[in-house]
């Protein structure tokens, strides 16, 4: 191998030469901050400086960063197996994890399959409700989602996702799909009659929903008994039901997962995200017997024709079992349970607070709205992302929306940084 050449360019500078980042528009944005190394709660850039990881970076790192439990075992597994064809071949990293999973998925799931990001996830979901009628000879074509709901950035996910805007160049290709909005408690009659004038006038094959929170629509939070509702008149009518719990999945809530709150059980679940731990990509969607039976025939055709490469990779399927592992155990449940145990205290501190609205919490989760006006990525959440990183912490504004998503394993005095970090930003703005 050749020496690559010592660089004195800054990295940010070399960045810009040849990277394109996600959900960015270069000629506006501020140039990207080089980060060199990441474990437990924190971030460090090449500056030495530090940041608490308040969005759990993008909700994956929920046991922190490099842990070690976690990177010891994928280690191992690198010395003996790291990727094998998943067609024709299985192994025991796959078949561990599965096995660990059907014991805290919501009931009634009983297969797993295999992909590669959140976005696949749901796309394969997708796949499922729209197959699951055409193998039993129904027409039924449409699908069904939440306003402002979203479900990923391939053409499937994007098509269910009711956040458009950035959509524009795609939408002629879209698959068909109507919309509800979501229950909040007030509004469940006018969802419901609504609901049911799109089943008499659609074919509905599938409903795609992130129970109870949308992450990407800012952490908005809907309301369980409405939602249960929804899914008890789908199951009547056989839509399939399909919860994208790839935000919400793994404990963020409060509960393994946010269905587990609701009666009505989903058919597809749709995972990624905290999955892996945030140590390698991987989505999986898990579906009840019954779904899978519709796809099992003496006929090639009816079978699920979908397959990625990197399907099961075995390092991926290890750092999720490990991942599992930590979840259920007691000591990361009490740290579930402290933080939401904060969280609502903090909700108690802030809820009267003059410039703020929609104070909430769930599990770790923790948002509110400063009840100002200001689009979704403009010069406001600029500011306020510009504020807390001064101040050593990482949180990831939408528009007016403030949210937290710390990783489980922070420490009472790394989640009182975060607080009043918040709290000077009230002060502030
Ligand atoms: C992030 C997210 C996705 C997309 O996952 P990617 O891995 O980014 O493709 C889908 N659904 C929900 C609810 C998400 O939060």
């Amino acid at each position: 191998m050749r020496n690559v050449e010592v660089k004195t360019e800054s990295l940010a500078d070399r960045d810009k030469k040849h990277l394109w980042h996600p959900l960015t528009q270069h000629k506006t944005s501020p140039e990207m901050l080089p980060i060199k190394k990441a474990k437990g709660c924190i971030l460090t850039d090449d500056n030495g400086k530090e940041y608490i990881d308040g969005i759990s970076s993008w909700y994956t790192a929920v046991y922190g960063h490099c842990n070690q439990y976690i990177t010891s075992k994928v280690a191992e597994q690198m010395q003996n197996l790291d990727q094998v064809v998943f067609s024709g071949f299985t192994h025991e990293p796959a078949i561990k994890l599965s096995e660990a999973l059907i014991e805290i998925l919501p009931e009634g799931q009983q297969k797993l399959f295999f992909n590669d990001n959140g976005s696949t996830a749901t796309e394969i979901g997708i796949k499922m409700a729209l197959q699951y009628h055409h193998n039993l000879g129904n027409d039924r074509k449409v699908m069904l989602a939440f306003e402002e709901g979203f479900h990923g950035d391939t053409f499937g996910a994007m098509s269910v996702s009711g956040l458009s805007v950035y959509n524009g160049a795609f939408e002629d290709h879209f698959i068909k799909v109507k919309r509800i909005p979501v229950p909040s408690g007030d509004n469940n009659q006018e969802v419901i009659k609504a609901l049911k004038k799109i089943i008499s006038e659609h074919n509905l094959a599938g409903f795609i929903y992130e129970p109870l929170i949308q992450g990407a629509a800012a952490m908005k939070f809907h309301d369980a008994d409405g939602l249960n509702e929804i899914l008890k008149i789908c199951r009547e009518n056989e839509i399939v039901l399909v919860a994208d719990e790839v935000m919400t999945g793994f404990g963020k809530t409060g509960k393994y997962f946010a269905s587990d709150y609701m009666e009505e059980k989903p058919d597809v679940v749709c995972m990624s995200k905290a999955l892996t731990a945030g140590l390698l990509p991987m989505g999986l969607t898990s579906c009840s017997q019954k779904i899978y039976e519709a796809f099992y025939s003496d006929d090639l055709a009816k079978g699920l024709f979908h397959g990625h490469t990197y399907t099961a990779n075995p390092l991926a399927c290890t750092a999720a079992l490990a991942a599992v592992e930590l979840l259920v155990s007691e000591e990361m449940q009490v740290n579930i349970q402290n933080i939401t145990k904060a969280n609502l205290e903090f909700v108690d501190k802030l809820k009267d607070h003059p410039k703020l609205k929609n104070v909430r919490s769930k599990g770790v989760i923790f948002a509110f709205e400063l009840d100002v006006k200001t689009d979704r990525y403009g010069g406001l959440r600029n500011q306020l992302f510009k504020f807390c990183m001064d101040r050593g912490v990482f949180l990831r504004p939408l528009g007016n929306t403030i949210y937290i998503v710390p990783p489980y394993v922070i420490s009472e005095k790394e989640l009182q940084k975060l607080y009043s970090v918040i709290e000077d930003l009230l002060r502030e703005f």
